[in-house]
């Protein structure tokens, strides 16, 4: 499933050079360098190619399927934060909860309601985003625009959930200026449904903007950007 090591890709070069441009868009917004959090998003690359991107400082890796986290859990150091930003099914949460930092991809309360259960379990608290389609595209899982604040009002009220904030996934466009009112529209939801509070300096999470279109979206405030391809090189998805 996952790809050969390709050598040829200097991941940890590349890691830099995403962070660096990070930090400047960060800068030119007026926005604090540790603002927004860079993840690498690992899926269908070994571990051999994020052991460098790791070694040059990046503790955020991004993967969206269960078995792929439990395959690199043990073979990365202790300290990854591992995000789970692809669609979750229910029967899989058990062997994850007590795994990943953050779970990007809570798309329906029965979700949510299953991953407080095994949260309590546990006896662990889970960090959850809600995934919202902004766009409406049909192909994309997430909650609508409208749907969100019911959402997050009852995902509230379950044990053992901290709800941190929003995701979502823009289109594939070619220009990334096309998806700059979506995640405008992402971190004006924040604030509408209150997700954002007011009574402390930390705003909510906007977990938004991916290899085509991270700089835009840090323009319009994201807290986590997602970046697959601009540090591990196209995915070869062999069948
Ligand atoms: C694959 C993936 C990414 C990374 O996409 P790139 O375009 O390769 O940067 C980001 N977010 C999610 C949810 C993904 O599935």
């Amino acid at each position: 499933m996952a790809d050969s090591a390709n050598n040829s890709v200097d991941t940890a070069k590349n890691y830099q050079n995403v962070l660096n441009e990070m930090t400047e868009v960060l800068r030119k917004s007026g926005r604090d360098s540790n603002a927004c959090t860079l993840i690498a998003v690992s899926k269908t690359k070994p571990v051999e190619m994020m052991l460098p991107v790791y070694e040059a400082g990046c503790r955020d890796f991004g993967e969206n399927k269960v078995q792929e986290i439990m395959d690199k859990y043990d073979k990365m150091p202790s300290d990854v934060r591992w995000h789970m930003i692809g669609h979750l099914q229910t029967n899989k949460i058990k062997y994850i909860i007590d795994k990943v930092y953050m779970i990007h991809s809570v798309d329906s309360l029965h979700l949510a309601e299953a991953i407080s259960k095994e949260a309590v379990k546990k006896n662990v608290t889970a960090r959850i985003l809600l995934e919202v389609n902004v766009a409406k595209e049909e192909s994309k899982f997430g909650v609508t625009l409208e749907e969100t604040a019911e959402l997050y009002k009852n995902v509230c009220k379950l044990p053992n959930l901290s709800v941190e904030g929003l995701m979502t996934i823009a289109p594939y466009v070619e220009d990334a200026e096309e998806n700059r009112q979506y995640f405008a529209n992402l971190r004006q939801l924040s604030v509408d449904t209150g997700i954002k509070k007011t009574d402390n300096n930390i705003g909510a999470e906007l977990s938004m903007g991916m290899s085509g279109d991270y700089i835009v979206a840090i323009e319009e405030g994201a807290t986590f950007i997602r970046v697959g391809t601009g540090i591990f090189g196209e995915r070869v998805y062999v069948v």
